[in-house]
Protein backbone atom coordinates (compact mmCIF):
# COMPACT_ATOMS: atom_id res chain seq x y z
CA UNK A 1 0.00 0.00 0.00
CA UNK A 2 1.51 3.18 -0.85
CA UNK A 3 0.04 5.79 0.66
CA UNK A 4 0.09 3.92 4.12
CA UNK A 5 1.69 6.25 7.45
CA UNK A 6 3.48 5.22 10.17
CA UNK A 7 1.80 7.57 12.58
CA UNK A 8 -1.22 9.73 12.31
CA UNK A 9 -2.31 12.18 14.52
CA UNK A 10 -5.94 14.24 14.75
CA UNK A 11 -5.44 17.39 15.78
CA UNK A 12 -2.86 20.27 16.00
CA UNK A 13 -3.03 21.58 19.83
CA UNK A 14 -0.60 21.25 22.29
CA UNK A 15 -1.34 17.09 22.61
CA UNK A 16 -1.28 17.14 18.56
CA UNK A 17 1.87 19.70 18.52
CA UNK A 18 4.06 17.49 21.00
CA UNK A 19 3.37 14.04 19.60
CA UNK A 20 4.36 15.18 16.17
CA UNK A 21 7.35 16.28 17.39
CA UNK A 22 8.10 12.89 19.46
CA UNK A 23 7.15 10.72 16.44
CA UNK A 24 9.31 13.06 14.12
CA UNK A 25 12.40 12.92 16.08
CA UNK A 26 11.83 9.37 16.42
CA UNK A 27 11.78 9.68 12.24
CA UNK A 28 8.25 8.35 12.26
CA UNK A 29 7.30 11.32 9.40
CA UNK A 30 3.70 12.12 11.10
CA UNK A 31 0.75 13.55 9.87
CA UNK A 32 -1.24 16.05 11.47
CA UNK A 33 -4.85 16.37 10.40
CA UNK A 34 -5.06 19.84 11.67
CA UNK A 35 -8.90 19.87 12.22
CA UNK A 36 -11.72 22.53 11.99
CA UNK A 37 -9.72 25.00 14.83
CA UNK A 38 -6.02 24.75 14.31
CA UNK A 39 -3.75 25.36 17.15
CA UNK A 40 -6.59 24.65 19.28
CA UNK A 41 -7.70 26.62 22.32
CA UNK A 42 -4.55 27.74 22.81
CA UNK A 43 -4.97 29.90 19.55
CA UNK A 44 -7.88 31.69 21.06
CA UNK A 45 -6.26 32.61 24.08
CA UNK A 46 -3.89 35.86 24.96
CA UNK A 47 -1.08 35.56 27.03
CA UNK A 48 -0.29 32.90 28.85
CA UNK A 49 1.77 32.60 32.07
CA UNK A 50 1.75 29.17 33.24
CA UNK A 51 3.38 26.94 30.55
CA UNK A 52 6.93 26.40 31.98
CA UNK A 53 10.34 28.13 30.20
CA UNK A 54 8.77 31.52 29.32
CA UNK A 55 9.25 33.69 32.61
CA UNK A 56 7.61 36.73 30.90
CA UNK A 57 4.70 34.28 29.55
CA UNK A 58 4.25 34.02 26.00
CA UNK A 59 1.31 34.53 23.73
CA UNK A 60 -0.84 31.42 23.06
CA UNK A 61 -0.54 31.80 19.45
CA UNK A 62 2.90 32.52 19.12
CA UNK A 63 3.29 29.34 21.60
CA UNK A 64 1.09 26.95 19.10
CA UNK A 65 3.16 28.54 15.95
CA UNK A 66 6.05 27.71 17.49
CA UNK A 67 5.01 23.89 18.24
CA UNK A 68 3.84 23.37 15.14
CA UNK A 69 7.44 24.47 13.18
CA UNK A 70 9.73 22.73 15.75
CA UNK A 71 7.41 19.84 15.04
CA UNK A 72 8.02 20.84 11.38
CA UNK A 73 11.74 20.75 11.52
CA UNK A 74 11.59 16.98 12.15
CA UNK A 75 9.76 16.17 9.46
CA UNK A 76 6.05 16.18 10.69
CA UNK A 77 3.36 16.94 8.05
CA UNK A 78 0.37 19.16 8.24
CA UNK A 79 -2.79 18.37 6.03
CA UNK A 80 -6.09 21.09 6.85
CA UNK A 81 -9.11 18.99 7.12
CA UNK A 82 -11.61 17.65 9.42
CA UNK A 83 -12.10 14.04 10.05
CA UNK A 84 -15.60 13.11 9.00
CA UNK A 85 -15.19 9.10 9.88
CA UNK A 86 -12.59 6.09 10.75
CA UNK A 87 -12.50 2.73 10.58
CA UNK A 88 -10.31 1.16 13.55
CA UNK A 89 -11.75 -2.41 13.44
CA UNK A 90 -9.57 -3.48 10.97
CA UNK A 91 -5.44 -2.78 10.04
CA UNK A 92 -4.48 -0.71 8.74
CA UNK A 93 -6.73 1.86 10.53
CA UNK A 94 -8.85 3.83 7.84
CA UNK A 95 -9.41 7.86 8.42
CA UNK A 96 -11.55 9.69 6.17
CA UNK A 97 -10.90 13.38 5.55
CA UNK A 98 -13.01 14.71 3.07
CA UNK A 99 -12.62 12.85 -0.28
CA UNK A 100 -9.51 11.58 0.84
CA UNK A 101 -8.45 8.42 2.27
CA UNK A 102 -6.00 7.69 4.76
CA UNK A 103 -4.65 4.57 5.77
CA UNK A 104 -2.27 4.30 8.99
CA UNK A 105 -0.39 1.67 11.33
CA UNK A 106 -0.94 3.96 14.53
CA UNK A 107 -3.18 6.68 15.28
CA UNK A 108 -2.96 9.40 18.23
CA UNK A 109 -6.12 11.19 18.63
CA UNK A 110 -5.72 14.71 20.02
CA UNK A 111 -8.90 16.22 19.32
CA UNK A 112 -9.44 18.42 21.84
CA UNK A 113 -12.43 19.93 23.56
CA UNK A 114 -14.79 22.51 21.80
CA UNK A 115 -16.31 25.15 24.05
CA UNK A 116 -19.91 24.21 24.26
CA UNK A 117 -23.00 27.15 23.51
CA UNK A 118 -26.40 27.23 24.84
CA UNK A 119 -27.96 27.08 21.42
CA UNK A 120 -30.20 30.30 21.75
CA UNK A 121 -31.91 31.47 18.56
CA UNK A 122 -29.60 35.12 18.52
CA UNK A 123 -26.38 33.43 19.72
CA UNK A 124 -24.29 32.50 17.11
CA UNK A 125 -24.87 35.30 15.37
CA UNK A 126 -23.43 37.63 17.86
CA UNK A 127 -20.44 35.62 18.55
CA UNK A 128 -17.68 37.94 18.19
CA UNK A 129 -20.03 40.43 18.98
CA UNK A 130 -20.18 40.38 22.22
CA UNK A 131 -20.77 36.57 22.84
CA UNK A 132 -17.53 34.56 23.51
CA UNK A 133 -16.84 31.47 24.90
CA UNK A 134 -13.05 32.94 25.89
CA UNK A 135 -12.77 35.57 28.81
CA UNK A 136 -8.38 35.82 27.98
CA UNK A 137 -9.34 36.42 24.89
CA UNK A 138 -12.37 38.84 24.33
CA UNK A 139 -12.37 40.58 28.24
CA UNK A 140 -10.50 43.65 26.97
CA UNK A 141 -13.06 44.40 24.54
CA UNK A 142 -15.46 45.45 27.45
CA UNK A 143 -13.31 47.63 29.49
CA UNK A 144 -15.69 49.82 31.61
CA UNK A 145 -19.01 47.82 30.82
CA UNK A 146 -21.51 45.51 32.76
CA UNK A 147 -21.03 41.45 31.30
CA UNK A 148 -22.38 38.21 32.07
CA UNK A 149 -20.82 34.67 32.71
CA UNK A 150 -23.36 31.80 32.17
CA UNK A 151 -22.15 28.60 34.61
CA UNK A 152 -21.62 27.62 37.67
CA UNK A 153 -18.75 25.67 37.10
CA UNK A 154 -14.93 26.45 37.97
CA UNK A 155 -14.57 27.65 34.26
CA UNK A 156 -17.57 30.47 34.91
CA UNK A 157 -15.76 31.58 38.75
CA UNK A 158 -12.51 31.78 37.03
CA UNK A 159 -13.99 33.88 33.87
CA UNK A 160 -15.97 36.10 36.48
CA UNK A 161 -13.05 36.70 38.35
CA UNK A 162 -10.77 36.98 35.61
CA UNK A 163 -13.43 39.50 33.86
CA UNK A 164 -13.79 41.75 37.19
CA UNK A 165 -10.22 43.53 35.34
CA UNK A 166 -11.70 45.23 32.95
CA UNK A 167 -16.10 45.24 33.79
CA UNK A 168 -17.08 47.81 36.09
CA UNK A 169 -19.94 44.54 36.81
CA UNK A 170 -19.75 40.87 36.13
CA UNK A 171 -22.98 39.07 36.75
CA UNK A 172 -22.68 35.33 37.09
CA UNK A 173 -26.31 33.71 35.64
CA UNK A 174 -26.32 29.81 36.89
CA UNK A 175 -29.80 28.00 36.40
CA UNK A 176 -29.25 26.25 39.95
CA UNK A 177 -28.80 27.55 43.27
CA UNK A 178 -25.87 24.66 43.56
CA UNK A 179 -22.47 25.17 42.05
CA UNK A 180 -19.98 22.43 40.50
CA UNK A 181 -17.31 25.10 40.93
CA UNK A 182 -14.63 24.47 43.54
CA UNK A 183 -14.93 26.42 47.19
CA UNK A 184 -11.76 28.26 46.35
CA UNK A 185 -13.00 29.09 42.97
CA UNK A 186 -16.42 30.37 44.42
CA UNK A 187 -15.31 31.93 47.34
CA UNK A 188 -12.93 34.24 45.58
CA UNK A 189 -15.34 35.02 42.82
CA UNK A 190 -18.47 35.35 46.20
CA UNK A 191 -15.80 37.85 47.76
CA UNK A 192 -15.01 39.71 44.47
CA UNK A 193 -17.40 43.26 44.95
CA UNK A 194 -17.46 43.17 41.32
CA UNK A 195 -19.09 39.72 40.97
CA UNK A 196 -22.62 39.57 41.39
CA UNK A 197 -24.85 36.43 41.31
CA UNK A 198 -28.10 35.48 39.74
CA UNK A 199 -29.59 31.85 40.65
CA UNK A 200 -31.91 29.78 39.64
CA UNK A 201 -32.45 31.56 36.56
CA UNK A 202 -31.96 30.86 32.60
CA UNK A 203 -31.04 32.97 29.32
CA UNK A 204 -33.32 31.95 26.46
CA UNK A 205 -32.46 35.00 23.92
CA UNK A 206 -29.44 37.23 23.39
CA UNK A 207 -30.43 40.44 21.75
CA UNK A 208 -29.63 42.33 19.44
CA UNK A 209 -28.55 40.49 16.25
CA UNK A 210 -29.97 43.11 14.25
CA UNK A 211 -27.84 45.48 16.08
CA UNK A 212 -24.94 43.23 15.76
CA UNK A 213 -24.15 43.51 19.25
CA UNK A 214 -25.64 42.65 22.64
CA UNK A 215 -27.35 45.14 24.24
CA UNK A 216 -29.33 42.32 26.37
CA UNK A 217 -30.37 38.90 27.56
CA UNK A 218 -33.93 37.53 27.46
CA UNK A 219 -33.99 35.76 31.26
CA UNK A 220 -36.33 33.33 32.87
CA UNK A 221 -36.22 32.25 37.15
CA UNK A 222 -36.61 28.42 36.68
CA UNK A 223 -38.93 28.57 40.33
CA UNK A 224 -40.91 31.90 39.45
CA UNK A 225 -41.65 31.74 35.36
CA UNK A 226 -40.60 35.11 35.69
CA UNK A 227 -39.08 36.38 32.73
CA UNK A 228 -37.15 39.97 31.73
CA UNK A 229 -34.82 41.41 29.55
CA UNK A 230 -31.35 42.15 31.34
CA UNK A 231 -29.38 44.71 29.69
CA UNK A 232 -25.72 44.15 29.28
CA UNK A 233 -22.80 44.31 26.76
CA UNK A 234 -21.50 41.18 26.56
CA UNK A 235 -22.34 37.35 27.36
CA UNK A 236 -19.16 35.08 28.21
CA UNK A 237 -20.04 31.08 28.57
CA UNK A 238 -18.45 29.17 30.86
CA UNK A 239 -20.24 26.12 31.06
CA UNK A 240 -17.67 23.25 29.39
CA UNK A 241 -16.47 21.87 27.00
CA UNK A 242 -17.67 18.97 24.39
CA UNK A 243 -15.29 16.68 23.32
CA UNK A 244 -14.51 15.82 19.93
CA UNK A 245 -14.54 12.65 19.31
CA UNK A 246 -17.89 11.99 17.90
CA UNK A 247 -16.59 10.16 14.98
CA UNK A 248 -15.14 7.45 17.28
CA UNK A 249 -18.57 6.47 18.74
CA UNK A 250 -19.05 2.73 19.19
CA UNK A 251 -15.15 2.07 18.12
CA UNK A 252 -13.52 3.37 21.39
CA UNK A 253 -14.59 3.64 25.25
CA UNK A 254 -16.33 7.03 26.19
CA UNK A 255 -17.64 8.19 29.29
CA UNK A 256 -21.08 10.24 30.05
CA UNK A 257 -20.08 13.12 28.42
CA UNK A 258 -18.32 12.09 25.44
CA UNK A 259 -15.12 11.83 26.24
CA UNK A 260 -12.15 9.23 25.62
CA UNK A 261 -11.37 7.11 28.04
CA UNK A 262 -7.82 6.04 28.11
CA UNK A 263 -6.75 3.67 30.24
CA UNK A 264 -2.81 3.52 31.40
CA UNK A 265 -2.41 6.74 30.56
CA UNK A 266 -2.83 7.42 27.13
CA UNK A 267 -4.04 3.60 25.37
CA UNK A 268 -7.25 3.13 24.01
CA UNK A 269 -8.96 -0.21 23.78
CA UNK A 270 -7.66 -0.41 20.18
CA UNK A 271 -3.96 -1.71 19.74
CA UNK A 272 -2.10 1.04 18.28
CA UNK A 273 -4.59 4.06 18.92
CA UNK A 274 -4.20 6.48 21.54
CA UNK A 275 -5.88 9.35 22.95
CA UNK A 276 -3.54 12.28 24.33
CA UNK A 277 -4.92 15.47 25.64
CA UNK A 278 -8.45 17.48 26.25
CA UNK A 279 -10.26 14.69 24.61
CA UNK A 280 -9.34 12.30 27.28
CA UNK A 281 -9.16 14.85 30.00
CA UNK A 282 -11.89 16.48 31.99
CA UNK A 283 -9.96 17.51 34.87
CA UNK A 284 -6.67 19.31 34.36
CA UNK A 285 -7.23 20.38 30.82
CA UNK A 286 -4.03 22.54 30.85
CA UNK A 287 -1.47 22.95 27.80
CA UNK A 288 1.33 21.20 29.81
CA UNK A 289 -0.80 18.44 30.66
CA UNK A 290 -2.26 18.08 27.02
CA UNK A 291 1.38 18.39 26.08
CA UNK A 292 2.13 15.55 28.61
CA UNK A 293 0.26 13.50 27.54
CA UNK A 294 0.70 13.97 23.69
CA UNK A 295 4.57 12.79 24.53
CA UNK A 296 3.19 9.75 26.24
CA UNK A 297 1.30 9.03 23.09
CA UNK A 298 3.87 9.54 20.90
CA UNK A 299 6.55 7.09 23.03
CA UNK A 300 3.86 4.45 22.37
CA UNK A 301 3.48 4.75 19.23
CA UNK A 302 6.85 4.48 18.36
CA UNK A 303 7.29 1.41 20.85
CA UNK A 304 4.04 -0.62 18.93
CA UNK A 305 5.63 0.50 15.56
CA UNK A 306 8.92 -1.49 17.00
CA UNK A 307 7.00 -4.02 18.22
CA UNK A 308 5.20 -4.57 14.89
CA UNK A 309 8.58 -4.75 12.95
CA UNK A 310 9.66 -7.35 15.25
P1 LIG B 1 -18.40 22.04 34.54
O1 LIG B 1 -17.74 21.78 35.84
O2 LIG B 1 -19.02 20.89 33.82
O3 LIG B 1 -19.52 23.16 34.82
C1 LIG B 1 -20.35 23.57 33.78
C2 LIG B 1 -21.39 24.52 34.38
O4 LIG B 1 -22.17 25.03 33.32
C3 LIG B 1 -22.32 23.84 35.36
O5 LIG B 1 -22.57 24.69 36.44
C4 LIG B 1 -23.57 23.60 34.54
O6 LIG B 1 -24.76 23.70 35.27
C5 LIG B 1 -23.54 24.75 33.58
N1 LIG B 1 -24.18 24.40 32.30
C6 LIG B 1 -23.88 23.37 31.46
N2 LIG B 1 -24.69 23.37 30.39
C7 LIG B 1 -25.53 24.41 30.57
C8 LIG B 1 -26.60 24.94 29.82
N3 LIG B 1 -26.96 24.39 28.64
N4 LIG B 1 -27.26 26.01 30.30
C9 LIG B 1 -26.89 26.59 31.47
N5 LIG B 1 -25.88 26.14 32.23
C10 LIG B 1 -25.21 25.06 31.78
O7 LIG B 1 -17.41 22.71 33.46
P2 LIG B 1 -16.19 23.70 33.71
O8 LIG B 1 -16.54 24.75 34.67
O9 LIG B 1 -15.73 24.08 32.35
O10 LIG B 1 -15.07 22.78 34.37
C11 LIG B 1 -14.63 21.58 33.71
C12 LIG B 1 -13.47 20.97 34.50
O11 LIG B 1 -12.31 21.83 34.41
C13 LIG B 1 -13.77 20.83 35.99
O12 LIG B 1 -13.19 19.65 36.44
C14 LIG B 1 -13.11 22.03 36.61
O13 LIG B 1 -12.73 21.82 37.95
C15 LIG B 1 -11.89 22.20 35.71
N6 LIG B 1 -11.44 23.62 35.70
C16 LIG B 1 -10.48 23.98 36.59
C17 LIG B 1 -10.06 25.30 36.64
C18 LIG B 1 -8.99 25.69 37.61
O14 LIG B 1 -8.77 24.97 38.56
N7 LIG B 1 -8.30 26.79 37.38
C19 LIG B 1 -10.62 26.25 35.79
C20 LIG B 1 -11.61 25.86 34.89
C21 LIG B 1 -12.02 24.53 34.87
P3 LIG B 1 -25.22 22.53 36.28
O15 LIG B 1 -24.30 22.66 37.46
O16 LIG B 1 -26.63 22.85 36.59
O17 LIG B 1 -25.03 21.24 35.54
Amino acid sequence: MDNLRNVVIIGSGCAGHTAALYTARANLKPLVLEGHEPGGQLSLTTLVENFPGFPNGIQGPELIENMRMQAGRFGAQYQLGHVSAADLSKRPLTIQVGKDTIYTRTLIIASGASARWLGLPGEQALIGHGVSSCATCDGFFFSGKEIVVVGGGDSAMEEATFLTRFATKVTVIHRRDQFRASKIMLDRAKHNEKVHFLLNTVVEDVLDPAKQEVTALKLRDVNTGKAWDFPTSAMFLGIGHIPNARMFEGQLDMDCDGYLVAKDYVHTRVPGVYACGDVQDRRYRQAITASGTGCMAALEAERFLEAEAD
